[in-house]
């Protein structure tokens, strides 16, 4: 399904509405809907059973958005979390200097995506992707050129060298996408944080900002936590929450919001050891993925070209959105720069005493940093489908069907009367409704002849529908449609409801 055909599903079903609509919106804010809000906390409570129930050594906090002002000077977040920024100066649009080579340079991917293509079907079964890429004249040419400017902006970005950004964007002949024109300002850098006043204070002392992230939450409750849990470094924190920023170009629906949130645990290892639980961590957050059935296609690590100034290490976990390989997950080894700079500015000793050495140190720290939004967009683009059916006499007609896993879809299951006008029939499906909900997620509907109400439920990715019948009234069976599989199985009340509560429990994933 295409990209745009996804944005409207989202808002015709429930998912995601732009925020203040009303309004015609803000700019990169979105609202969850009641289908939205229910997948969201699933992927939540994914994440949160993975770290803090399937490892003993991993505890969660959930720290406040608004944190001490000097917090932000100590993580270099106040001097270094910038973007460059260049305008056009005949469109007036604004855009991130980096993200505009990044295009350019897909653009030349694309090409090479093309060729391969193409030799793919000439050659057939005998096609070595591998071989061709490296062998075909126009292909390596083509490479030497996107990693020659990739490389040269990684520099550049790291020099914060602004006037060889710009440079490369005219050497590129990069034009604005509204205008048309290389008619570009200077490129200058833009801090990403929102700041806001508090109330009492005046000035620069009172300025506080909305958190960038929720890593600093976690740094500065390092020793709370870990005297409280009495945990034995190494050991993790993990924390879901909100993060602002004032992202320059908002574009692609949820990727990149303005108001969005993340999944972070931060796992603090004895100095010396960072590599070992990085190569640790980047397995298990893969495996993370691969549990929900994303194909392993989809999927790729992408190590970081330029370090960020408190890594070691660093890898994203990219997945293939509609508009391509994209950043989903970050695994950065940030050494001790944190908790050092917390113990230098705040002049308190943030320092772990281990037993086993019989030392003090200030440990190292591993993390995984996942949006949930981002999450959110790629279970959403891995499972929407439009799938052709042909039935029993051969006629064909379309669905469209959301195959998200059960225990992550919204609903776990539709308790369907076949009529609406049989009050014995609706009875019956209410009682089993009214038992089922105590237990999970259900939805009834009697709404539509039952083709249209089955539609329905798949649209919204729910795995299973119960249809109450005659039969039920005679001997307590019902029917339980497979959203996949479409198959339908008779079953007791009994039975169905053991199997929806059975296939769509969480514990199918952990
Ligand atoms: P990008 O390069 O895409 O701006 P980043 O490298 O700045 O992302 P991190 O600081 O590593 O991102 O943040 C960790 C995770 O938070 C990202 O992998 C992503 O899933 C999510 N994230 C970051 N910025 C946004 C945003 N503006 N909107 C939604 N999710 C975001």
């Amino acid at each position: 399904m295409d990209f745009k055909s996804l944005v409207s599903h989202c808002k015709e079903y429930g998912f995601i509405f732009q925020s203040s609509e009303l309004y015609d919106g803000l700019a990169a804010v979105y609202d969850y809907g009641p289908n939205g809000v229910e997948l969201k906390n699933n992927i939540k409570a994914y994440w949160w059973q993975s770290m803090t129930q399937m490892h003993d050594n991993i505890v969660g906090i959930d720290s406040s958005i608004f944190m001490h002002p000097k917090v932000w000077k100590a993580s270099g977040h106040v001097d270094a979390f910038n973007d460059p920024l260049i305008d056009n100066k005949d469109s007036n649009k604004r855009y991130r200097a980096d993200v505009l080579i990044e295009d350019y340079c897909a653009k030349i991917e694309g090409k090479i995506k093309k060729d391969v293509t193409k030799a793919a079907k000439k050659f057939g079964e005998s096609f070595d992707e591998e071989q061709f890429r490296s062998t075909n004249g126009r292909i390596i040419d083509r490479q030497k050129k996107i990693d020659d400017i990739l490389g040269r902006m990684g520099n550049y970005l790291r020099d914060e060298d602004m006037v060889s950004l710009k440079a490369l964007i005219e050497e590129c002949e990069i034009a604005c996408p509204v205008s048309g024109t290389k008619n570009w300002t200077e490129c200058r850098q833009f801090n990403l944080m929102f700041s806001t006043q508090l109330g009492n204070i005046a000035g620069e002392e009172g300025k506080l900002y909305l958190r960038p992230e929720t890593a600093q939450g976690i740094f500065v409750n390092f020793l709370n936590v870990q005297k409280t849990s009495r945990k034995k470094v190494p050991f993790g924190i993990a924390q879901i929450g909100k993060a602002f920023r004032n992202e320059i170009v908002a574009r692609q629906f949820i990727f990149r919001m303005r108001e969005f949130e993340q999944m972070e645990m931060q796992f603090f290892v004895r100095p010396g050891t960072e590599m070992e639980w990085y190569e640790q961590w980047k397995a298990t957050r893969m495996n993370w993925h691969k549990a929900l059935g994303t194909p392993e296609s989809k999927l790729r690590f992408h190590d970081h070209d330029n370090l960020a100034h408190y890594a070691n290490a660093a890898v994203d976990i990219e997945y293939e959105f509609p508009f391509g390989f994209k950043e989903l997950e970050g695994i950065h080894s940030r050494t001790d720069f944190d908790l050092k700079q917390h113990q230098e500015l705040s002049g308190r000793k943030v320092q772990y005493f281990d037993p086993e050495l019989n030392e003090n140190y200030v440990p190292y720290v591993v993390e995984t940093s996942i949006g949930c939004d981002r999450m959110f967009l790629a279970m959403i683009s891995n499972a929407l489908q439009e799938e052709t059916l042909t039935n029993a006499e051969g006629v064909e007609s379309t669905r469209i069907v959301m195959k998200l896993p059960p225990a992550i879809a919204p609903m776990k299951a539709a308790i369907l009367p076949l009529l609406k006008n049989d009050e014995a029939l609706v009875k019956a499906a209410k009682d089993l409704f009214g038992e089922m909900k105590k237990h999970t997620k259900v939805t009834y509907d009697e709404k539509d002849a039952i083709g249209r109400r089955y539609r329905r439920q798949d649209a919204v990715g729910t795995p299973f529908c119960i249809t109450i019948d005659h039969q039920t009234l005679e001997d307590g069976t019902v029917t339980v449609r497979d959203r996949d599989s479409l198959e339908q199985v008779r079953l007791s009340t009994k039975e169905a409801k053991n199997k929806v509560l059975l296939e769509t429990q969480l514990a199918t994933l952990l």
